[in-house]
């Protein structure tokens, strides 16, 4: 506790929205802007789910999360987008993969591990297969098909894509 109140005297830690200083309560964002993080209701398209808007405390969070690298924020933006996945996705899928980007790699690859899904290290068919692509901002088509030509070979049934932002 006297350790916990040191660290925060110490390395006293600011909104990530507004810089406002923290209290030892809130997590990364204060009080005023954290109601403004909410999970987007609705998909983006049929075939995108994001978990928030390009605009508002999301973005602060991702700046932070690309700049600092922090495993903290890290995980959160991992719980976000299970469970935005886990709201939105109607249909079972079969394989979760990422665009070209090791922050996107790693939170697909933690995505399978949290959805019991097994990872895919080499060239296998996805013929007929609902495949879901990760990307912290843009799952564009392009990076997944530098992927794919690595990864896979045939005609999935379905690809949808997940984003941090949308
Ligand atoms: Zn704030």
């Amino acid at each position: 506790m006297i350790l916990h109140a040191l660290k925060n005297w110490l390395f006293p830690k600011e909104c990530l929205q507004c810089t406002s200083l923290l209290d030892s309560e809130e997590g990364f964002l204060c009080k005023g802007c954290a109601v403004h993080l909410e999970l987007l209701e609705e998909r983006v398209s049929s075939s995108h789910i994001a978990c928030f808007d390009r605009e508002g405390p999301g973005v602060s969070f991702l700046r932070a999360l690309k700049s600092s690298q922090s495993q903290e924020l890290m995980q959160i933006c991992l719980s976000f987008m299970v469970i935005q996945l886990e709201r939105m996705q109607r249909d079972p899928l079969d394989y979760i993969t990422s665009i070209q980007d090791p922050m996107s790699y790693f939170l697909a690859k933690e995505m399978q591990k949290k959805l019991g899904m097994s990872c895919v290290h080499k060239k296998e068919s996805i013929a007929d297969k609902a495949v879901i692509i990760v990307g912290l901002e843009d799952p564009s088509h392009r990076q997944w098909e530098i992927k794919k030509s690595e990864l896979f070979w045939g005609f999935p049934k379905r690809i949808d894509c997940i984003s941090f932002l949308n």
